[in-house]
Protein backbone atom coordinates (compact mmCIF):
# COMPACT_ATOMS: atom_id res chain seq x y z
CA UNK A 1 0.00 0.00 0.00
CA UNK A 2 1.59 3.15 -0.62
CA UNK A 3 -0.05 6.04 1.62
CA UNK A 4 0.44 9.81 0.81
CA UNK A 5 -1.47 12.44 3.52
CA UNK A 6 -0.56 15.82 2.35
CA UNK A 7 -1.90 17.41 -0.82
CA UNK A 8 -2.88 20.55 -2.22
CA UNK A 9 -5.36 21.83 -5.18
CA UNK A 10 -6.58 24.64 -6.14
CA UNK A 11 -9.21 25.09 -3.42
CA UNK A 12 -5.89 26.46 -1.52
CA UNK A 13 -2.43 26.89 -3.50
CA UNK A 14 -2.36 23.95 -5.46
CA UNK A 15 -2.49 24.71 -9.03
CA UNK A 16 -4.75 21.47 -10.29
CA UNK A 17 -8.63 20.83 -9.39
CA UNK A 18 -9.62 18.81 -6.29
CA UNK A 19 -10.58 15.86 -9.27
CA UNK A 20 -7.12 16.13 -11.28
CA UNK A 21 -5.18 15.82 -7.42
CA UNK A 22 -7.06 12.30 -6.91
CA UNK A 23 -6.39 11.51 -10.63
CA UNK A 24 -2.63 12.18 -10.76
CA UNK A 25 -2.58 10.35 -7.04
CA UNK A 26 -4.29 7.53 -8.21
CA UNK A 27 -2.02 7.49 -11.77
CA UNK A 28 1.29 7.66 -9.28
CA UNK A 29 -0.34 4.37 -8.26
CA UNK A 30 -0.54 5.23 -4.76
CA UNK A 31 -3.53 3.41 -2.80
CA UNK A 32 -4.72 6.32 -0.51
CA UNK A 33 -4.07 9.53 -0.58
CA UNK A 34 -5.63 12.80 1.45
CA UNK A 35 -6.97 15.82 0.53
CA UNK A 36 -5.28 18.76 2.68
CA UNK A 37 -6.27 22.28 1.46
CA UNK A 38 -4.89 25.50 3.43
CA UNK A 39 -7.05 26.36 6.20
CA UNK A 40 -10.57 25.18 4.12
CA UNK A 41 -12.28 21.71 2.70
CA UNK A 42 -13.97 23.43 -0.12
CA UNK A 43 -12.62 20.65 -2.66
CA UNK A 44 -13.66 17.58 -0.26
CA UNK A 45 -16.74 16.83 -2.40
CA UNK A 46 -14.75 17.01 -6.12
CA UNK A 47 -12.24 15.02 -4.70
CA UNK A 48 -14.67 12.51 -3.23
CA UNK A 49 -16.46 11.84 -6.53
CA UNK A 50 -13.00 11.57 -8.48
CA UNK A 51 -11.53 8.95 -5.76
CA UNK A 52 -14.57 6.49 -6.87
CA UNK A 53 -13.69 7.59 -10.61
CA UNK A 54 -10.08 6.13 -10.53
CA UNK A 55 -10.21 3.69 -7.67
CA UNK A 56 -8.20 5.37 -4.92
CA UNK A 57 -9.11 5.70 -1.06
CA UNK A 58 -9.91 9.13 0.14
CA UNK A 59 -8.77 11.04 3.11
CA UNK A 60 -10.48 13.94 4.11
CA UNK A 61 -8.24 16.71 5.51
CA UNK A 62 -7.26 20.40 6.21
CA UNK A 63 -4.06 21.88 6.93
CA UNK A 64 -4.89 24.82 9.37
CA UNK A 65 -2.44 27.76 9.51
CA UNK A 66 -1.23 28.25 12.95
CA UNK A 67 1.41 29.97 15.26
CA UNK A 68 3.07 29.12 17.84
CA UNK A 69 3.98 32.63 19.65
CA UNK A 70 5.87 34.06 16.69
CA UNK A 71 5.91 31.26 14.82
CA UNK A 72 4.15 29.98 11.69
CA UNK A 73 3.39 26.03 11.94
CA UNK A 74 0.92 24.01 10.23
CA UNK A 75 -1.49 21.72 11.38
CA UNK A 76 -2.83 18.80 9.45
CA UNK A 77 -6.57 17.90 10.24
CA UNK A 78 -8.17 14.23 9.22
CA UNK A 79 -11.65 12.97 9.32
CA UNK A 80 -13.35 15.69 11.10
CA UNK A 81 -17.03 17.37 10.92
CA UNK A 82 -16.51 19.49 8.21
CA UNK A 83 -19.66 21.31 9.83
CA UNK A 84 -18.37 21.71 13.41
CA UNK A 85 -18.99 25.46 13.90
CA UNK A 86 -15.97 26.17 16.28
CA UNK A 87 -13.89 24.72 13.50
CA UNK A 88 -15.15 25.98 10.97
CA UNK A 89 -15.53 30.06 12.39
CA UNK A 90 -11.94 29.68 12.97
CA UNK A 91 -11.15 28.53 9.34
CA UNK A 92 -13.17 31.27 8.33
CA UNK A 93 -12.13 33.57 10.19
CA UNK A 94 -8.40 32.73 8.80
CA UNK A 95 -9.52 32.75 5.38
CA UNK A 96 -11.01 36.42 5.82
CA UNK A 97 -8.30 37.74 7.44
CA UNK A 98 -5.78 36.20 4.41
CA UNK A 99 -7.60 38.15 2.11
CA UNK A 100 -6.96 41.51 3.85
CA UNK A 101 -3.63 40.54 4.52
CA UNK A 102 -3.07 39.52 0.38
CA UNK A 103 -4.71 42.56 -0.59
CA UNK A 104 -2.15 44.83 2.05
CA UNK A 105 0.55 42.88 0.72
CA UNK A 106 -0.49 43.62 -3.10
CA UNK A 107 -1.15 47.32 -1.44
CA UNK A 108 2.90 47.65 -0.77
CA UNK A 109 3.99 45.83 -3.88
CA UNK A 110 2.03 48.52 -5.57
CA UNK A 111 4.43 51.16 -4.29
CA UNK A 112 7.29 49.93 -6.56
CA UNK A 113 5.30 47.63 -9.25
CA UNK A 114 2.80 46.88 -11.56
CA UNK A 115 0.38 44.96 -9.60
CA UNK A 116 -3.10 44.99 -8.91
CA UNK A 117 -5.47 42.95 -6.48
CA UNK A 118 -7.36 42.05 -10.23
CA UNK A 119 -3.63 40.27 -11.07
CA UNK A 120 -4.04 38.47 -7.97
CA UNK A 121 -7.82 37.71 -8.34
CA UNK A 122 -6.73 36.14 -11.63
CA UNK A 123 -4.95 33.27 -10.52
CA UNK A 124 -6.99 32.48 -8.04
CA UNK A 125 -10.56 30.12 -8.44
CA UNK A 126 -13.96 31.31 -6.57
CA UNK A 127 -13.56 30.26 -2.95
CA UNK A 128 -9.70 29.84 -3.00
CA UNK A 129 -7.87 30.07 0.29
CA UNK A 130 -5.53 33.00 -0.49
CA UNK A 131 -2.38 33.13 -0.09
CA UNK A 132 1.89 34.56 -0.84
CA UNK A 133 1.83 31.56 -3.87
CA UNK A 134 -1.46 33.30 -5.59
CA UNK A 135 0.48 36.80 -5.42
CA UNK A 136 3.41 35.27 -6.80
CA UNK A 137 1.71 33.32 -9.87
CA UNK A 138 0.87 37.37 -10.09
CA UNK A 139 4.01 38.67 -10.53
CA UNK A 140 5.00 35.99 -12.79
CA UNK A 141 2.09 36.93 -15.25
CA UNK A 142 3.49 40.20 -14.79
CA UNK A 143 6.91 39.30 -15.62
CA UNK A 144 8.15 40.96 -12.48
CA UNK A 145 9.55 37.25 -11.20
CA UNK A 146 10.40 34.38 -12.86
CA UNK A 147 8.34 31.84 -10.67
CA UNK A 148 7.16 30.53 -7.32
CA UNK A 149 10.57 29.83 -5.46
CA UNK A 150 11.49 33.39 -7.05
CA UNK A 151 9.04 35.32 -5.69
CA UNK A 152 9.56 33.83 -1.99
CA UNK A 153 12.90 34.40 -1.59
CA UNK A 154 12.65 37.92 -2.43
CA UNK A 155 9.34 39.82 -2.82
CA UNK A 156 6.99 37.44 -0.57
CA UNK A 157 10.11 36.25 2.09
CA UNK A 158 8.84 36.90 5.59
CA UNK A 159 12.09 39.25 5.79
CA UNK A 160 10.15 41.75 2.80
CA UNK A 161 9.02 44.82 3.51
CA UNK A 162 6.07 44.07 1.47
CA UNK A 163 5.11 40.63 3.97
CA UNK A 164 2.24 41.29 6.15
CA UNK A 165 0.66 38.65 8.21
CA UNK A 166 -2.71 36.80 8.83
CA UNK A 167 -4.60 35.54 11.58
CA UNK A 168 -4.08 32.30 12.78
CA UNK A 169 -5.31 30.31 16.08
CA UNK A 170 -3.07 29.19 18.26
CA UNK A 171 -1.43 25.99 17.63
CA UNK A 172 -2.61 23.97 21.00
CA UNK A 173 -5.90 25.43 20.64
CA UNK A 174 -6.07 24.17 16.53
CA UNK A 175 -5.31 21.03 18.21
CA UNK A 176 -8.42 21.25 20.67
CA UNK A 177 -10.38 22.26 17.91
CA UNK A 178 -9.66 19.58 15.20
CA UNK A 179 -10.12 17.06 18.22
CA UNK A 180 -13.62 18.51 18.99
CA UNK A 181 -14.98 18.07 15.58
CA UNK A 182 -13.81 14.37 15.63
CA UNK A 183 -10.76 14.80 13.59
CA UNK A 184 -7.29 13.28 13.94
CA UNK A 185 -4.48 16.30 14.46
CA UNK A 186 -1.06 15.67 12.65
CA UNK A 187 1.38 18.13 13.35
CA UNK A 188 3.13 19.13 9.50
CA UNK A 189 6.48 19.14 9.23
CA UNK A 190 7.68 20.20 12.52
CA UNK A 191 11.56 20.57 11.01
CA UNK A 192 10.91 23.18 8.31
CA UNK A 193 12.74 26.08 8.98
CA UNK A 194 10.28 28.41 7.03
CA UNK A 195 10.27 31.50 9.23
CA UNK A 196 13.71 31.25 11.00
CA UNK A 197 12.47 29.13 14.08
CA UNK A 198 11.67 25.35 14.59
CA UNK A 199 8.50 24.78 17.01
CA UNK A 200 10.32 23.80 20.27
CA UNK A 201 9.93 20.25 22.05
CA UNK A 202 7.86 22.21 24.73
CA UNK A 203 5.24 23.27 22.48
CA UNK A 204 5.46 19.94 21.10
CA UNK A 205 4.33 18.88 24.78
CA UNK A 206 1.58 20.71 25.32
CA UNK A 207 0.43 19.61 21.64
CA UNK A 208 0.66 16.42 23.27
CA UNK A 209 -1.08 16.72 26.02
CA UNK A 210 -3.86 18.87 24.00
CA UNK A 211 -4.37 15.14 22.16
CA UNK A 212 -1.97 15.56 18.86
CA UNK A 213 -1.76 12.33 17.59
CA UNK A 214 1.18 12.77 15.05
CA UNK A 215 3.77 14.20 13.92
CA UNK A 216 5.15 14.56 9.84
CA UNK A 217 8.49 13.09 9.95
CA UNK A 218 9.07 11.68 6.30
CA UNK A 219 8.64 15.21 4.61
CA UNK A 220 11.19 17.16 1.82
CA UNK A 221 11.95 19.62 3.96
CA UNK A 222 13.70 17.20 6.67
CA UNK A 223 16.97 15.76 6.04
CA UNK A 224 17.76 12.44 7.58
CA UNK A 225 19.14 13.88 10.75
CA UNK A 226 16.11 16.02 11.46
CA UNK A 227 13.87 13.22 10.44
CA UNK A 228 15.62 10.69 13.50
CA UNK A 229 15.22 13.54 15.90
CA UNK A 230 11.62 14.14 15.13
CA UNK A 231 11.35 9.93 14.89
CA UNK A 232 12.74 10.02 18.36
CA UNK A 233 10.45 12.58 19.64
CA UNK A 234 7.20 10.52 17.92
CA UNK A 235 8.53 7.57 19.96
CA UNK A 236 9.18 9.40 23.01
CA UNK A 237 5.37 10.69 23.01
CA UNK A 238 3.62 7.74 21.88
CA UNK A 239 2.93 9.91 18.42
CA UNK A 240 2.32 8.36 14.89
CA UNK A 241 4.45 9.07 12.36
CA UNK A 242 3.56 9.83 8.93
CA UNK A 243 5.11 10.74 5.81
CA UNK A 244 3.56 12.75 2.80
CA UNK A 245 4.52 14.41 -0.31
CA UNK A 246 2.80 17.64 0.20
CA UNK A 247 1.79 18.27 -3.46
CA UNK A 248 1.58 21.31 -4.73
CA UNK A 249 0.52 20.30 -8.86
CA UNK A 250 3.12 22.66 -10.78
CA UNK A 251 3.01 24.99 -7.90
CA UNK A 252 6.30 23.14 -6.14
CA UNK A 253 8.54 20.49 -7.09
CA UNK A 254 6.77 18.30 -4.78
CA UNK A 255 6.35 15.01 -6.34
CA UNK A 256 2.87 13.29 -5.07
CA UNK A 257 4.23 9.61 -3.16
CA UNK A 258 7.94 10.96 -2.77
CA UNK A 259 7.37 10.53 0.84
CA UNK A 260 4.85 7.80 2.31
CA UNK A 261 3.39 6.60 5.35
CA UNK A 262 2.88 3.30 7.09
CA UNK A 263 -0.11 1.43 6.52
CA UNK A 264 -0.05 0.76 10.90
CA UNK A 265 -0.28 4.66 11.57
CA UNK A 266 -2.88 5.14 8.36
CA UNK A 267 -5.28 2.51 10.06
CA UNK A 268 -4.81 4.06 13.57
CA UNK A 269 -5.17 7.55 11.67
CA UNK A 270 -9.01 5.87 10.44
CA UNK A 271 -9.91 4.56 13.67
CA UNK A 272 -9.46 7.67 15.38
CA UNK A 273 -11.02 9.84 12.89
CA UNK A 274 -15.07 10.87 12.77
CA UNK A 275 -15.21 10.59 9.39
CA UNK A 276 -14.49 7.36 7.22
CA UNK A 277 -12.21 6.84 4.58
CA UNK A 278 -13.87 6.91 1.22
CA UNK A 279 -13.10 3.64 -0.22
CA UNK A 280 -13.36 2.79 -4.07
P1 LIG B 1 1.06 31.90 3.05
O1 LIG B 1 0.34 30.79 3.79
O2 LIG B 1 0.13 32.73 2.25
O3 LIG B 1 1.95 32.71 3.94
O4 LIG B 1 2.02 31.18 2.00
C1 LIG B 1 2.76 30.04 2.39
C2 LIG B 1 2.56 28.93 1.35
O5 LIG B 1 3.39 29.21 0.26
C3 LIG B 1 2.93 27.56 1.85
O6 LIG B 1 1.77 26.81 2.11
C4 LIG B 1 3.67 26.92 0.73
O7 LIG B 1 2.89 25.93 0.11
C5 LIG B 1 3.91 28.01 -0.26
N1 LIG B 1 5.35 28.20 -0.49
C6 LIG B 1 6.29 28.49 0.40
N2 LIG B 1 7.50 28.59 -0.18
C7 LIG B 1 7.31 28.33 -1.50
C8 LIG B 1 8.18 28.26 -2.62
N3 LIG B 1 9.49 28.52 -2.52
N4 LIG B 1 7.64 27.96 -3.82
C9 LIG B 1 6.32 27.73 -3.93
N5 LIG B 1 5.46 27.78 -2.90
C10 LIG B 1 5.95 28.08 -1.70
FE1 LIG C 1 0.93 25.55 0.47
FE1 LIG D 1 2.45 23.33 5.18
ZN1 LIG E 1 0.99 21.66 2.82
Amino acid sequence: MRIDLHTHSAASDGTDAPADVVAEAARAGLDVVALTDHDTTLGWDEAAVSAGHHGIALVRGVEISCRAGGTSVHLLGYLHDPADQELVAELDRTRRSRVGRARAIVERLALDYDLTWDDVQAQTVTGTTVGRPHIADALVAKGIVADRSAAFVSLLAVSSPYYVHHHAPDVVRAVELVRAAGGVPVLAHPGAIERGQVISDQVIRRMVDAGLAGLEVHHRDHDAAQRERLAAVAAASGLLVTGSSDYHGAGKPNVLGENVTSVEAFEAIESQGRLAVLRP
